[in-house]
């Protein structure tokens, strides 16, 4: 998963996930004697819930003595998550998939401009099967076959994202944290009501409480049906073409980053 020499940047909210992830990649690097690991923070404009976070994670970062970078879309987009709600044309644009949709981008002008090699996020088992379920439910083959868990390399440097704990339940990240003393977020994001994900997130959860495993063996399953998927699709990505506003890779005329930023800024 990481080479030696890699510089690596760990995607960092404030939540439990990131937090963990952050301060076990520190310790392994501590014991092989590497420093180079930054944490990147995206900062999305959401009035009340995003303070509170920014401060746990410079003061995390302080402690554990990891250089941090915080970034925010009004920055570099010129729009935030507060107005682009409030602006959206219609309520078929979800808060989460226009987040979502800046947030990777963002992620990745931040990891080019801080030189790294690696971008690690902290996505766990529950949250790969939460959106494996969102995308079988939305009829998103295409996404589905993007899920195989393994390293991938894109963007222009070839940087590789990683997610070392796809196989972790959350529960256990939750205790680790806890045990560790590791300060995080507890809050919600006030926006994560408008997403199908809180729903899927109760059924699976009472669905392993009555059945144990199911989480685990529906893992398995997903590696399969997106591994098949990947190999029936690859080579697909180098057909795309470049987006006529801002030049990067897309597989349409214009990429679903610039798209949606058309939307907001000048809504029809
Ligand atoms: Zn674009």
């Amino acid at each position: 998963m990481l080479d030696h020499g890699d510089r690596v940047a760990v995607a960092v909210s404030g939540g439990k996930d990131s937090l963990v992830l952050l301060y076990v990649l520190k310790k392994f690097f501590e014991e092989h004697n590497r420093t180079n690991l930054i944490a990147i923070t995206i900062d999305e404009g959401i009035a009340g819930y995003r303070e509170e976070s920014l401060q746990i994670v410079r003061d995390f970062c302080s402690s554990i003595k990891v250089e941090s970078k915080i970034s925010s879309y009004s920055q570099i987009f010129g729009t935030d998550m507060d107005y682009a709600t409030q602006n959206r044309p219609s309520n078929k644009m979800t808060s989460c998939s226009m987040c979502g949709t800046l947030r990777r981008r963002l992620m990745d002008i931040m990891a080019e401009a801080a030189g790294a090699t690696v971008v690690a996020t902290a996505h766990n088992l529950d949250d790969y099967l939460q959106t494996f379920l969102i995308n079988l439910l939305s009829g998103d083959l295409e996404r589905i076959g993007w899920m195989y868990p393994e390293p991938v390399r894109y963007g222009p440097n070839g940087i590789k994202k990683i997610k070392p704990f796809v196989e972790i339940y959350e529960h256990e990240i939750v205790f680790y944290a806890l045990l560790r003393n590791i300060p995080f977020q507890s809050d919600q994001c006030p926006y994560m009501k408008e997403s199908i994900r809180t729903d899927i997130r109760e059924f699976l959860n009472n669905l392993e409480s009555k059945h144990a495993g199911v989480k685990y063996n529906t893992f398995n399953t997903v590696t399969k049906i997106s591994k098949t998927l990947k190999d029936s699709t690859r080579g697909a990505l180098t057909n795309s073409t470049e987006c006529q506003i801002c030049g990067r890779k897309s597989t349409q005329r214009i990429c679903s980053v610039c798209g949606t930023l058309k939307v907001l800024i000048n809504p029809q």
